[in-house]
């Protein structure tokens, strides 16, 4: 832990309300991040760790702050249970969720806001948050670009089922038909994306250039006409007439009570037999059996994506391990899609942003706003 006192979109999505905000001159912020380890010690651009502090130590101490980084989250005695008691800024980063529950919010006797570093916050309970009058915001946009990059690198991986390839050139073997067996092409199949927002669009805008058969979304409105026809893209509005009619799916809405084990095993019934599914929106959008099963018996042919249902995933977590039936289709990776070096810089910078509008009093940009004062101010996690 490090602790210190110092002496002292889519832009047609964006939501127009704006509010302010005070704070007291000297406020306690804490930041649960994740351990860089050595890695974080050599690359300084490694912001998002516990060691390099979103690069806002000084800044914050300067303002006469006391500022609280830690990655020690789980637990009746980790910092992150202690500190919340007298924090008034809680900053947190979905690649390391400090799960800010319900029972926390009611110990946060002066918690004033909370502050995603990225993109995603439903690692808070963010019905509490309302009740309570405490304001949720994040990085909105930061890391769009780097998880729609990873989501065309994760199609690509399963379509050509490219990990058992390289996995034999590893090993020292060469046997072409044992990877070609399983290996198709983008071009020609039907893509789809649960959630057309900035990710989800930027996804379609990216798979364009591959000739898809078609591209569908599927989300609670339709895009902008000119928008639609820019990625020649068809809303269905119906979720298991959508899956049924992809070959391949991306996820890409938050998770929320509408979203929570959205992709089940009665669903999955429903996929085309032999689909490939990418998820780097969250763990818990899909259930976690239902997918390995399907994954065993073929009904889905790959499943890949960075985010998991807990997180860090535990060491025997099934879906380390699973395999289709010809011993590939898995693409999973830690959580990091949204937090390469770039995107890095965005969110530390974009977080940096939050706190100088909050300690000054200003509006915050309204597309950072999730949760404003006793009230949802995005539409996104299943509110309107
Ligand atoms: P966004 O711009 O808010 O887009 C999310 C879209 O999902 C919105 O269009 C929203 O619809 C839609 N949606 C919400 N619930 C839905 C449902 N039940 N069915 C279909 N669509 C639904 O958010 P974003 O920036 O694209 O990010 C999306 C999610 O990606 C984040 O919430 C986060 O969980 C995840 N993410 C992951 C990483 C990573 O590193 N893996 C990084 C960043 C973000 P409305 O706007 O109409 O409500």
């Amino acid at each position: 832990m490090f602790t210190a006192k110092s002496a002292s979109t889519l832009a047609f999505k964006s939501i127009s309300r704006t509010f302010s905000s005070s704070a007291a001159r000297s406020s306690k912020v804490l930041a649960i991040l994740y351990k860089g380890g050595d890695a974080a010690k050599q690359e300084p651009r490694l912001l998002g760790t516990v060691e390099n502090q979103l690069g806002i130590r000084s800044w914050l101490e300067s303002q006469g702050h006391e500022f609280v980084v830690s990655d020690d989250k789980e637990g009746p005695n980790s910092d992150f249970q202690k500190h919340i008691e007298d924090a008034e800024v809680l900053i947190t980063t979905p690649f390391h969720p400090g799960y800010l529950t319900r029972d926390m919010i009611a110990k946060a006797k002066n918690l004033k806001v909370c502050v995603t570093a990225g993109v995603g916050s439903d690692h808070i309970d963010l019905n509490a948050a309302v009740e309570k009058g405490i304001q949720v915001l994040e990085v909105t946009g930061s890391n769009v670009t780097s998880v729609a990059e990873q989501v065309v690198m994760t199609m690509l991986t399963l379509v050509r089922n490219y990990t058992p390839a390289h996995e034999m050139i590893a090993r020292g073997d060469w046997q072409v038909s044992e990877v070609a067996r399983n290996a198709f092409d983008l071009e020609g199949k039907v893509i789809g994306t649960i959630g057309a927002g900035r990710i989800g669009y930027r996804v379609l805008q990216r798979v364009l250039p591959f000739e898809p058969k078609e591209l569908l979304y599927y989300d609670y409105q339709s895009l902008p006409k000119d928008a639609e026809q820019s990625v020649n893209a068809r809303r269905v509005e119906d979720l298991k007439d959508f899956v049924s009619q992809c070959d391949v799916i991306t996820i890409n809405a938050p998770l929320h009570e509408g979203t929570k084990g959205l992709i089940n095993a009665e669903l999955l019934k429903h996929f085309k037999k032999g689909a490939w599914l990418i998820n780097t929106a969250r763990g818990a959008i899909c259930d976690v059996d239902a997918v390995a099963e399907a994954l065993k018996t073929g009904q889905l042919r790959g499943y890949g994506g960075d985010v998991w249902n807990v997180q860090p995933a535990p060491k025997d977590h099934v879906w380390r391990s699973m395999k289709n039936s010809l011993g590939g289709g898995n693409a999973m990776t830690p959580h990091y899609s949204g937090t390469t070096l770039d995107a890095q810089a965005r969110y530390a910078q974009g977080t940096k942003d939050i706190l100088e509008t909050y300690f000054f009093g200003k509006a915050q940009k309204p597309a950072d706003i999730i949760v404003g004062v006793g009230k949802y101010e995005s539409s996104s996690y299943g509110k309107r």
